[in-house]
């Protein structure tokens, strides 16, 4: 390959550079009404849910800055151009938070550990920092809409909330439901392996069959899809386990897979692999 000339090269720059505003270029915000002034809105990133009050918008999540004019497109399109009063962040994720503050909040709300690992990160905006944070539950009634958050214990990273819309039978679950495909476990935010399944079991035991569940990734979804979910990952963790337990090295286990069953939960992110690889850190248990 000839070298090539600075001038070469900044036209190459120039060239590229629309590329990579383009990512988004395409996206849609497309929003599927689930009660009465509630929706799931569906982007690039973590899935979002509106919630219409009588003089705001609540939003939950935020997927990315570059999204934040449809988003807000969008929501003034549901809401008859009401502001976006209240948001709310699942987690510290990127996609579900480098929208922060752009969207241009009144306020934003996530548990204390969010605001702690996001302060941290010297990159991320100040003004898209959580202005307010609790550390285990928070009610909320704003103007005749009413939501509940939780703090549920490490799992996905540790600082993961749910969102109970009681009212409505809703719950967003954040990133501590993938639908359909391996889940992505954080361990180096805090994750937890066996605290991520047991979050699922207790949000299984606290809904019923018409609830509507919103993963942070994937399908709207349901209990019975909560159930093959939390399905997959007991049995899937068991067949490791057995395979640790006859003495099997980590390359062995990885070499052997998981078998024909769960191909179809394999995906770009969290290949069969990388989830072998995150169910051979799940922590012993404690007898
Ligand atoms: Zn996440």
């Amino acid at each position: 390959m000839p070298r090539l000339q600075p001038y070469t090269l900044l036209l190459l720059l120039i060239i590229s550079l629309p590329a990579l505003a383009n990512r988004f270029a395409n996206v849609e915000i497309n929003a599927t009404p689930l009660a009465d002034n509630l929706y799931m809105l569906t982007g690039s990133g973590g899935n979002m849910a509106a919630l219409v009050a009588d003089n705001e918008v609540i939003l939950i999540d935020a997927q990315y800055a570059e999204l934040a004019d449809k988003i807000n497109a969008k929501l003034a399109e549901l809401s008859e151009s009401k502001a976006l009063g209240t948001l709310i962040n699942t987690h510290m994720h990127g996609d579900h938070v480098n929208g922060n503050s752009a969207l241009m909040p009144k306020r934003i709300i996530a548990h204390a550990n969010v605001l702690k690992r996001l302060t941290a990160d010297q990159a991320f905006p100040r003004k898209g920092l959580p202005t307010e944070t609790f550390t285990s539950q928070l009610s909320l009634n704003l103007n005749g809409q009413k939501l509940r958050l939780e703090y549920l214990p490490p799992s996905h990273t540790d600082g993961d909330i749910i969102v109970w819309f009681e009212d409505k039978n809703v719950v967003h679950m954040g990133d501590m439901m993938f639908e359909g495909r391996f889940p992505f476990i954080d361990l180096n935010n805090g994750g937890s392996v066996r605290g991520y399944i047991a979050n699922v079991a207790y949000v299984i035991a606290n809904i019923d069959d018409q609830t509507k569940v919103i993963p942070g990734h994937g399908q709207l979804t349901d209990k019975a899809g909560l159930q093959r979910f939390h399905q997959m990952m007991v049995r899937t963790l068991a067949q490791v386990e057995l395979m640790q337990a006859k003495g099997m090295s980590n390359e062995q286990i990885v070499e052997a897979g998981l078998g024909e069953e769960w191909q179809q939960w394999h995906w770009n992110f969290i290949t069969e692999e990388r989830w072998i690889n995150t169910l051979l850190q799940a922590e012993p248990l404690t007898k």
